[in-house]
């Protein structure tokens, strides 16, 4: 039977005289794929010329550099806020060293910040499974809280950003979970083509996606639990992305502690390949979609981010994703998942 998925490449390349080579012509290939869920492409191009940069994580200790940060444990009781009453009888919520408080600029209705440790600079190494599934397992716990609270915010979402390049603004590890009527136009594309997908062919898009993946093995990273880990075909991060999709999840409701263990086995994983391969800050996020549907299935997705350079800390984002809404990749999934797959296997 033919899979319903189609993975379209456009194979191109670019012919000029390179000053390099006594202007002898060079040809330099490049790609452009189609996500084949939402019909949107993605630029292959630059393979290997851009690598992630080394950060000093010793920098933001100092004090100039550090400012004031509101999640260090001296200053989280009078400089982060409390909820009120209604949503959190408590105030805050701890478990371990994560504590979830409001968000003092909330992205939406219920926006809380999970501080993940209290440690002000914790490298990669640093995030423990119990570090991990402490802040997940609270941020989560508050979002169920929401969804019986008010029902109106449909969808759920944990993000994540790392380190400065990746845009956050303190180092101080921390995610955010809300809830909300509007994640985001990635998070609607995908949510209405998986619907008609779902109408069109009578299957649930990512069922069929882990298991086509899976089939063909050249993306697919492996499954832990109901989890399954891979590159996939087109990428939202310029050093790629990794994606765990859950497809008996489809809303904050199906989520269980044992798959939240099974993202942080994962993710653990994820972890280790960054730092043997230098990357140091990142994005992340968990889209949950809403409840009472069976074609939107849960995922996590992690893009690594680096500045171009350390002179003048150009970001790595240019006018493809400012202006032009188009992800720009440097590499290939297939080599992605071959790289990484050995942090998955041997342990
Ligand atoms: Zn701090």
């Amino acid at each position: 039977m033919t899979p319903l998925i189609n993975f379209r490449i456009i194979e191109s390349e670019s012919t000029f005289l390179d000053p390099r080579k006594g202007f002898s012509p060079a040809t330099i290939r490049f790609q452009v794929r189609y996500d084949p869920l939402t019909g949107r492409t993605c630029h292959f191009s630059h393979f290997g010329a851009i690598r992630s940069q080394k950060l000093d994580l010793s920098r933001y200790h100092h004090a100039d550099v550090k400012g004031f940060c509101p999640f260090c444990p001296e200053k989280r009781e009078k400089a982060t806020p409390r909820f009120s009453p209604d949503v959190v009888p408590e105030g805050r919520l701890a478990r371990g060293e994560a504590l979830l408080v409001p968000n003092l600029f909330p992205y939406d209705i219920h926006s809380g910040v999970a501080i993940m440790t209290d440690d002000h600079v914790v490298p990669l190494s640093g995030f423990t499974g119990d570090r991990l599934r402490d802040a997940i397992s609270l941020g989560i716990d508050f979002l169920r809280n929401i969804a019986d609270l008010d029902p109106s915010l449909p969808y759920h979402l944990m993000t994540w950003n790392y380190m400065p390049p990746s845009g956050g603004g303190l180092v101080h590890p921390h995610q955010q979970y809300f809830a909300t009527a509007f994640p985001g136009n990635q998070f609607m594309d995908e949510l209405a083509a998986s619907k008609r997908f779902s109408h069109e062919h009578n299957q649930n898009y990512w069922h069929s996606l882990v298991n086509l993946e899976a089939e063909k093995g050249e993306r697919y990273i492996c499954q832990k639990g109901r989890g399954h880990w891979l590159a996939p075909f087109t990428s939202l991060g310029l050093l790629g992305e990794i994606m765990c999709v859950f497809p008996g999840v489809f809303s904050i409701r199906d989520l269980t502690d044992a798959d939240m263990d099974d993202l942080v086995y994962g993710l653990l994983r994820v972890f280790r390949f960054y730092e043997e391969s230098g990357i140091f800050s990142f994005n992340a996020s968990l889209s949950l979609g809403p409840a009472g549907q069976d074609h939107f299935c849960s995922f996590f997705r992690i893009v690594p981010r680096t500045f171009l350079n350390m002179r003048d800390f150009a970001p790595d984002l240019n006018f493809f994703q400012a202006v032009l809404s188009e992800p720009v990749c440097v590499v290939l999934p297939e080599d992605l998942c071959r790289d990484i797959k050995p942090y998955f296997n041997n342990q």
